[in-house]
Formats: C-alpha cells, structure tokens, sequence
C-alpha cells in the first residue's frame, strides 16, 4: 500500500489506538499530522519516532470539541503541507456510569468530544477535499454506539451519532469521491479499557468468538484499508473490529 504524497490528520494521534493509526499511515508514505490534547510528552516522543523512520511529522495542540481550536489545526496541516487528504476522527473519551449517577456535564463533555469533535473536524476538511475532489475520512465508532452497554448512556449515544454522521456524510460527499466510512472496535487493549475491572473484562472475553482482546495494531490495518484504493467503492459502512463480538 503506497499512500507517498497523502498527507492525513489524526486526532487523538498521540495515545492508544490513535498512535498505532499515526504510525501505521507513516509507515506507508503518508505525511501525518498528529492532533494531541494533553499528552504533549506523547506527541513529541511520536514525532521524533516518526521522523527517525525518515518521514514528515507536524504535532498540533487542540481540543477537538472547540470548532475554533480545530480550525487552528486544520489551518496548521494546510500551511505546513499545503493539502489534506485524509482525516482520521480517532479522539474519544468515557465518563460511564449509571444514569442516575451521570451528571450532565458526563453527557455533555462525552458529546462534545466524541461526536462534535468528529463533525467540527469533517465540517473544516470537506472545504478542501471537496474542492480537491478526493478524500477519505475515517470515523473511529464503537460497538457500544451500535448494541449499547449499560453504564455508557452519553458514550452510546455519541458512537450511535457518529454512526449516524457518517451516512449522512457519506452522502453528502460521494459525488466529490470523499468515501467516508467507520469503524467500530470492540475491546481493544489501551488507556480507555485499562480502567476496566478484571471481571468486566474477563466478561467480555467469555463473549469474544475469538477469544481475545483487540490490539491497536488491529484497527491501524483497518484504517489503511480504508484509506487505500482497495475500498474505493466503500462508503457510508461501519466496520465492526471485534474479534466477533457483536454479529448480525
Ligand atoms: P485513549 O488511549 O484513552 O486515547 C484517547 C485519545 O483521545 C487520546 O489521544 C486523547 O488525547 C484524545 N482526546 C481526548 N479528548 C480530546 C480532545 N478534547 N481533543 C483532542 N484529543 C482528545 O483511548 P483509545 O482506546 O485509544 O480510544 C481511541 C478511540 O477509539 C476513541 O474514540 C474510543 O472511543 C474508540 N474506541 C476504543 C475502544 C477500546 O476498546 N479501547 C473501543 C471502542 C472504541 P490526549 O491524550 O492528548 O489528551
């Protein structure tokens, strides 16, 4: 797979699953630009990974969830590389709990991150993809946005959202050849599923077919297919990365 010449953003690239995409998009030619929040320490350290392999890198501070903090990002990528041709929709965060302990600001903050985040990105990019007249963008879901999971009430619903933008999306952009497509993980070993108890978790596994947990390495090769011309016909489909988990 040969993505020389592309260059892609990725938000939430510095951490967990967003750093194996960051690392996966270098490794085949791609130029990335890696969104952070807080780990700045991360970041560089990804940077200078990514640069020692011998390719471009540019690290950029934002909070997906402020539409102008990620018009300063997108802003960035373009007067850095001067295109942007992929966009990997990768930040998300968990405030789980029951609803009657969930506070609003639970709801809102998991909203704000995970499904405005996703659409205040896509808002800015579809500008210059459109008008480039290709691209590939990449929702990172959840099967808990497509089955539920009690405890996960703003979660759910925001990975349910993000389902629901990127067919609406996928509409909206088929015709300038932007395939917008996403993926939903079930339990995939990083920070986010760190904070699980041993028996949820051993509970999951009882219900994998492939009884395992998901690597990150497992969605970075899905987001390459997806950004590759081997799923140029692809568009408006969620991915379901699971180890089998959810079915039907
Ligand atoms: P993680 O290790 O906790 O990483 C979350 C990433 O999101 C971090 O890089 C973080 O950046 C970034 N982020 C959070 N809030 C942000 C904000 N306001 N602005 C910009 N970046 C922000 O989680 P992960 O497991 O890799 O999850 C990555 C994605 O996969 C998420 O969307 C998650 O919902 C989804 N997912 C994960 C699993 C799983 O089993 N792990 C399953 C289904 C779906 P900083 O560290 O710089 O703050």
């Amino acid at each position: 797979m040969n993505l020389e010449g592309k260059v892609a953003i990725v938000t939430g690239g510095a951490n967990g699953i967003g750093r194996a995409i960051s690392l996966a998009l270098s490794e085949h030619g791609a130029k990335v630009v890696v969104n952070y929040n807080s780990s700045e320490n991360l970041a560089v350290s990804l940077q200078d990974e990514i640069k020692e392999l011998g390719n471009e890198c540019l690290i950029v501070q934002a909070n997906i969830g402020s539409l102008e903090q990620c018009n300063s990002l997108v802003e960035a990528a373009i007067s850095h590389f001067g295109h942007v041709d992929i966009l990997v929709n990768n930040a998300g965060i968990t405030k789980d709990n029951l609803i009657m302990r969930m506070t609003e600001d639970d709801f809102d903050q998991v909203i704000e991150t995970n499904l405005k985040g996703a659409w205040n990105m896509s808002k800015l990019v579809s500008r210059y993809m459109t008008k480039q007249r290709s691209g590939k963008i990449v929702n990172i879901t959840s099967v808990s946005g497509l089955v539920g999971n009690a405890g996960q009430t703003n979660y759910s619903a925001s990975k349910a959202g993000l389902v629901g933008l990127t067919m609406s999306l996928a509409k909206e952009l088929a015709k300038r050849n932007i395939n917008v497509n996403a993926i939903a993980p079930g339990f995939i070993e990083t920070a986010m599923t760190g904070k699980l108890p041993e028996e949820v978790v051993s509970k999951y596994l009882e219900n994998i077919p492939l009884s395992r947990l998901g690597e990150v390495k497992d969605i970075a090769s899905t987001v390459l297919f997806l950004v590759s011309d081997y799923s140029k016909y692809i568009t408006g489909q969620v991915i379901r990365v699971d180890g089998g988990l959810v079915m039907g």
